[in-house]
């Protein structure tokens, strides 16, 4: 039967690794929430909002056409008929605005039955389920997924992997930013599977995470 995966966690705590391992291992469509919150912020930014306009963004997101396509095992959004790429999505730029943005409550809302809108997009794909990955995906997209993991890591151990991927993203401050936001705070769900991946390698979460899914 049709199976829904919840992976949350802060910035790079390897989400995004183990959801695609896992998305090829059960065939699941991967659906990686961050790079809606991405996509989204890149859009808004492009129109000249910037993050303290909270009424604007408010306004502007509701009223953003979302559409998706399917390419590979991977869900990408579409606004005005476009993928936006990961050029442009993983900015800086966006890397400093894309929290302040997942802040405001009705840009969160405009994404809510988007979200939950996957999974008959994964039916329609012929997939077995879904594995999305976000920061609210267990407590509020899908609080009854079959499956809901918190995936964490010691903060150092993380900076040690973005850097390792070349990136200077400040991890720390976003985290600290998703942490104390009013709506949908970053944090493990009640009763998720709680998994600190600091001394374990990917191909050990994969399996972990595997064993809960073939139990
Ligand atoms: O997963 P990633 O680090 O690419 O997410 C970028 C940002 O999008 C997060 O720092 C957070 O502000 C926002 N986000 C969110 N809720 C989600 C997924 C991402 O608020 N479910």
């Amino acid at each position: 039967s049709f199976i829904i995966v919840a992976i949350d966690g802060g910035a790079a705590s390897g989400k995004s690794s183990t959801s695609r391992a896992l998305s090829e291992r059960f065939n699941l469509l991967h659906v990686d929430t961050g790079s809606f919150y991405r996509t989204m912020t890149a859009e808004l930014l492009r129109t000249g909002l910037a993050a303290g306009d909270e009424a604007g963004i408010a306004i502007a997101a509701q009223a953003l056409p979302l559409e998706t396509s399917v390419e590979g095992r991977r869900a990408q959004m579409k606004i005005n008929g476009r993928v936006v790429p990961d050029a442009e999505i993983r900015t800086p730029e966006v890397n400093a605005n894309v929290s302040h943005f997942a802040a405001v409550p009705q840009l969160r809302q405009a994404l809510l039955d988007y979200q939950r809108g996957q999974a008959q997009v994964a039916r329609d794909h012929g997939f077995r389920g879904l594995v999305m990955e976000g920061r609210d995906i267990g407590s509020v997209i899908f609080p009854d997924a079959d499956f809901r993991f918190f995936l964490h890591a010691d903060p150092v151990e993380r900076a040690r992997r973005r850097a390792a991927e070349g990136q200077t993203d400040s991890i720390t401050e976003r985290d600290r930013l998703d942490a104390s936001r009013k709506t949908a705070p970053l944090a493990c769900p009640d009763g998720a599977t709680d998994i600190d991946s600091t001394h374990l390698t990917l191909p050990e979460v994969v399996d972990l995470l595997s064993e809960h899914l073939s139990a």
